[in-house]
């Protein structure tokens, strides 16, 4: 049987519900053979994933880091996952740090707007949702949920709140600052759910050109957010480009309904990640 590989998953280090260890947990009962843990701007979750890693499941130490591409006014937010990369790169390190940090600003902000519109929700209450991991839109989401403001994650990123009305941008890494950083760290940079359209603004192929040229190893295609339409696109652009294709779940527990493995990369595009890493190396319990 093919091996199941799914390189895109949240834990409680950022904003997914299942903790590290649950998550490979729940990884090798979903039949996976290779789980990447992928959180926003921080490896915080690595150790505790290892730990708990189960027999015949290996891990993939990873990131998904925000960026944003300033070559257009006002400027494009998009994610870059980052694989197998020395964790402790200075230069990497001090960028997830800040940009930690620059989420905090934002969604304090946030969380000022809606109450100068009268919706009782407190940061230090959102603060402490997100328990020490990366804070993120889905902790707001959850304390509108809490307030009775709205029933879903998926309707608290409507128009009338997070999606559009509450929305304000963070100060993200510049893409191409962070595809050389994740580089020079021996990782390797795949684009996250490159034209999730649904989401927001998305990058012109022109872009996705030079990023190729700037380092870019690989596409996401297979994601809940492209259509068929969009995956074939992403595909024929990859192949155009010469880069690796991934499909993933972008698992997030219970803050969205997408299971884990319900969309996976093919071996070769694996293979061909491991191979170009010399961060760190895939983990497989003994
Ligand atoms: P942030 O990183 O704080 O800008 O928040 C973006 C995160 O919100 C993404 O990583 C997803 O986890 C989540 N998200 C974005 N759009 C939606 C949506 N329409 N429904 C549910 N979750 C979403
Ligand atoms: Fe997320
Ligand atoms: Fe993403
Ligand atoms: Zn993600």
């Amino acid at each position: 049987m093919a091996a199941r590989i799914d390189l895109h998953t949240h834990s409680t280090a950022s904003d997914g519900t299942l903790s590290p260890a649950e998550l490979v947990r729940a990884a090798a009962d979903a039949g996976l053979d290779v789980v990447a843990l992928t959180d926003h701007d921080t490896t915080a979750g690595w150790d505790a994933a290892v730990r708990a890693l189960p027999p015949r499941l290996t891990l993939v130490r990873g990131a998904e880091i925000s960026c944003r591409w300033y070559g257009v006014e006002p400027a494009i937010p998009l994610h870059l996952l980052a694989y197998l990369f020395d964790p402790t790169e200075p230069e990497l390190v001090a960028e997830l740090t800040r940009v930690r940090a620059a989420r905090e600003v934002r969604g304090e902000r946030i969380v000022a707007l809606l109450r100068a519109d009268g919706v009782d929700v407190s940061w230090a209450e959102i603060l402490a949702g997100a328990a020490g991991g990366t804070v993120g839109r889905p902790h707001i989401a959850q304390a509108l949920i809490r307030a009775g403001l709205v029933a879903t994650t998926s309707e608290a990123f409507g128009p009338d709140w997070l999606g559009e009305r509450y929305r304000l941008p963070k100060d993200d890494i510049d893409v191409f600052r962070a595809l050389a950083l994740v580089r020079a760290a021996g990782g390797v940079p795949v684009f996250a759910h490159p034209r999730a359209s649904r989401r927001g603004r998305i990058v012109p192929d022109e872009l996705i050109v030079d990023l190729a040229a700037a380092g870019l190893a690989g596409l996401e295609a297979d994601h809940e957010d492209h259509s068929p339409a969009e995956r074939a696109h992403v595909r024929g652009l990859a192949a155009e480009l010469g880069l690796l294709v991934t499909g993933s779940s972008d698992f997030h527990g219970t803050h969205k309904t997408v299971r884990l493995g319900a969309y996976t990369t093919d071996p070769g595009a694996y293979e061909r990640i491991v191979a170009a890493a010399t961060g760190v190396t895939p983990v497989a319990s003994g």
